[in-house]
C-alpha cells in the first residue's frame, strides 16, 4: 500500500485518516456522494484494511474514482529489512518533502507492537541517540501517523508477516520524533487508533504508549485526555547533573518537576507510568544512581506508580558511548529490586537492523 510517488512539497494532502467520522461524511458528500459511502469506505479501510479505492468493488467506478481524492499516497517503503526469523520488520518510509521515517513491527508469542514514528528526526537533540543527531525535519500529519500502523495491520491481516495471520495489539510511540512536540496530529491520531471499528482501528487504549523525554506542560494535558494510555518517560538519570548532559531538555524541565508530572499522570489516569533508562557504561549505570533513582520514585507515595524499563544502550555510529558491563547492568537491577520498584531488562530486537531502540535514523545520513 502507500506505494505511488508522493508529490513534491513538504505536507502531505489530506487522507481519510486525517478525519475524524463527522468529517469524513461531509467530505463524502462534498464529492457529491451520499453520506452512507462514509460508512462503506469506513468499512473497507478499517475492517478490512483495504487502503486502495480501486479494491472496493461494492463502490461503483466512478464514486471510487472521485473518492480517490481523500486517499492519496502518504508513505512509500524505500527499504525493509527482517531479523529475528521474519519476527521483527523495519520499514524505512519516504514521505512527502523528502524525508525519510521508519517504523518497526515485533511479533512475540502473544502480542504484535508496532513501534512509530511521530516527526522526520527529532529536535530534542540527545545526544546517546541516532535520531537526534540530525535534527528535525518536520512533524508528521495526523495521516502519517496512523499510515505507519495501517500497513502493519494490513500485512499482518494478510498473513504476510512470519508467525501467520495477527493483529496489532501495542503501538508504541517510541519511533523517530518526539510526539508531544507534535501534540494534536499525534493524540488526534491516538483517537483514530483506539477509536472502536468501523470507524477507527479498534486498538486498545492500554495498548497505546507515548514515550516523551519530559515536556512537563504536555504531560500535564495528557493527564487531563482522561484516556488509559500508556506514558513511558525516558529518564536515563535521576540527577539533573548528569540528565542536562544527556537530555537537553532537562535544562528547562527538571527530573524533579519531570517526575513529579509523571507521578501526576499516573494517579490521574491509574496507569503505571514506564521509566525509561538506557545503560550507558560508566555514565549512569553507577550503583549511586541506581539508588538514587529508586529514591525518587518512592518518595512520591509508597504504591508501585513507575515500573523500570533498563535498555542496554545501542550506540550509535561515532558515539563515545556504549552498553554497561554485565555485572553493572545485574547491579543496578539488584538495589532498584532490593527497593522493591518493579523492573524489567528490555531486549534489543532488531538491532542487526538497526531498528532497536535509539538506532532508527534517516536512510540519506
Ligand atoms: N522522543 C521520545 C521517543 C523516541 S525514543 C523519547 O525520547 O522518549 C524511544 C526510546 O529509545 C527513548 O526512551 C529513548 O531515550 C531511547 N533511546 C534513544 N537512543 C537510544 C540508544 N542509543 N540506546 C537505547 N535506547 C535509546
Amino acid at each position: 500500500m502507500f506505494d505511488t510517488p508522493v508529490r513534491a512539497g513538504g505536507k502531505p494532502a489530506k487522507h481519510w485518516f486525517d478525519l475524524e467520522p463527522a468529517a469524513r461524511i461531509a467530505a463524502v458528500s462534498a464529492l457529491g456522494l451520499p453520506a452512507y459511502r462514509a460508512r462503506q469506505v469506513s468499512n473497507h479501510v478499517f475492517g478490512r484494511y483495504e487502503y486502495q479505492p480501486d479494491q472496493w468493488s461494492d463502490l461503483p467506478l466512478a464514486a471510487r474514482e472521485s473518492l480517490a481524492n481523500l486517499f492519496p499516497p502518504l508513505l512509500t517503503a524505500a527499504q525493509e529489512l527482517s531479523a529475528d526469523r521474519g519476527m521483527t520488520v523495519k520499514t524505512a518510509w519516504r514521505i512527502a518533502g523528502d524525508a525519510v521515517v521508519e517504523s518497526v513491527l515485533m511479533r512475540y508469542p502473544n502480542r504484535t507492537t508496532v513501534c512509530i514514528s511521530s516527526q522526520a528526526g527529532c529536535g530534542m537533540a540527545c545526544p546517546f541517540c541516532a535520531t537526534g543527531q540530525g535534527g528535525l525535519q518536520r512533524s508528521l500529519s495526523t495521516a502519517e501517523i496512523v499510515a505507519q500502523v495501517a500497513d502493519a495491520a494490513a500485512k499482518l491481516a494478510q498473513g504476510a508477516v512470519a508467525g501467520g495471520p495477527g493483529q496489532v495489539n501495542n503501538v508504541v510511540f517510541m519511533g523517530m520524533g518526539e510526539p508531544l512536540a507534535n501534540y494534536a496530529p499525534v493524540m488526534a491520531a491516538v483517537r483514530e487508533l483506539i477509536r472502536p471499528k468501523p470507524d477507527g482501528f479498534g486498538i486498545s487504549a492500554r495498548g497505546v504508549t507515548i514515550s516523551t523525554v519530559g515536556l512537563v506542560p504536555r504531560i500535564a494535558a495528557l493527564a487531563a485526555e482522561e484516556l488509559p494510555l500508556t506514558l513511558a518517560v525516558s529518564l536515563h538519570a535521576p540527577d539533573d547533573e548528569l540528565r542536562d548532559e544527556l537530555i537537553p531538555v532537562n535544562q528547562r524541565w527538571k527530573v524533579g518537576e519531570l517526575l513529579d508530572a509523571a507521578w501526576d499522570y499516573a494517579r490521574v489516569t491509574k496507569r503505571r507510568v514506564s521509566i525509561e533508562y538506557a545503560l550507558i557504561r560508566d555514565i549512569n549505570d553507577q550503583q549511586a544512581r541506581a539508588d538514587l533513582l529508586a529514591r525518587e520514585l518512592k518518595r512520591r507515595g509508597d504504591w508501585t506508580w513507575a515500573h523500570v524499563n533498563l535498555i542496554p544502550l545501542n550506540p550509535t555510529p561515532g558515539s563515545k558511548w556504549t552498553a554497561s558491563r554485565k555485572r553493572d547492568q545485574q547491579t543496578f537491577i539488584d538495589r532498584l529490586e532490593r527497593a522493591g520498584i518493579p523492573v524489567t531488562l528490555r531486549d534489543t530486537r532488531g538491532r542487526n537492523i538497526d531498528a532497536a531502540c535509539g538506532q532508527l535514523a534517516a536512510l540519506q545520513r
